[in-house]
């Protein structure tokens, strides 16, 4: 069987949405998954979405909230609302989710593709990646011909070939796009549990290594339970709403 990767980021305790992208991915013959943390944060369901992650058993690295949520560390770089969720999330998961989320790597290497939350320049300072510049300094320590990150939730391909970077908007849900040789790209696979693009279904990307064909996938779920969670869970009401419009 052809080897299908799905690379999934920013899953944020939204259970519906991982739910819905794992149906997905097992729909179009996913061999196997590969996790850019933030599994937890902002949603109602952290524990159960760790589980999730750890039965899948893939390659996992850390996001922000995964390392504030195992990491007695201070809140003051957080937005009011998720440090909020935060607090509540570490109040939530057991000793075990903990230390799990504790020990993830900052970032992967693998044969051709690397795995980190947000940029390899500096991980562990948890920049954004937004425009050409923030890429540029992340290319330098790109050393495999694909990197795969999230972080932004934003979904956007950068590449470098020679010594220009470029910034593409990703094809359409479902089209796919071939990685051409003596280039390096840097692909935000967009976000799971709550993407900011405007469009409110959950994102990831598909990576088929034999043919180096990536592709974008958008895949509707059921948004208003999630929503009613983050209510019914005390957490700020500005998170429920952002789900039904993707921002
Ligand atoms: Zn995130």
């Amino acid at each position: 069987m052809e080897s299908c990767y799905a690379i999934l980021g920013d899953i944020h305790a939204n259970l519906e949405a991982l739910d819905a992208v794992l149906d997905d991915a097992r729909g179009q013959g996913v061999t196997e998954f590969y996790c850019l943390g933030d599994i937890v944060g902002y949603n109602a369901n952290p524990h159960e979405c760790i589980a999730k992650i750890r039965e899948l058993g893939c390659a996992t690295v850390r996001g922000n909230h995964d390392h504030y949520c195992s990491h007695d560390e201070s809140l003051d770089d957080f937005q009011p609302n998720a440090a909020n969720v935060i607090a509540w999330t570490r109040r939530l998961l057991s000793e075990e989710d903990e230390k799990w989320l504790h020990d993830l790597p900052l970032s992967i290497v693998m044969p051709g593709i690397t795995l980190v939350h947000g940029t390899l320049d500096m991980p562990e300072r948890w920049g954004y990646v937004f425009d050409l510049l923030d890429a540029e300094a992340h290319f330098s320590y790109q050393t495999t011909p694909i990197c795969f990150h999230g972080h932004t939730h934003v979904p956007v391909i950068f590449d470098r070939h020679g010594t220009a970077v470029d910034r593409t908007d990703p094809p359409r849900s479902g089209e796919r796009i071939k990685a051409a040789f003596g280039r390096r790209y840097f692909i935000n696979v967009g976000s799971v549990g709550q993407p900011r693009d405007g469009d409110p279904r959950s994102s990831y990307v598909l990576y088929r290594p034999k043919t180096r064909e990536i592709e974008f996938r958008r895949v509707p779920y059921d948004v208003e339970t999630a929503a009613d969670k983050v209510r019914k869970a005390g957490l700020p009401e500005r998170l429920a709403v952002r789900l039904l419009f993707g921002r």
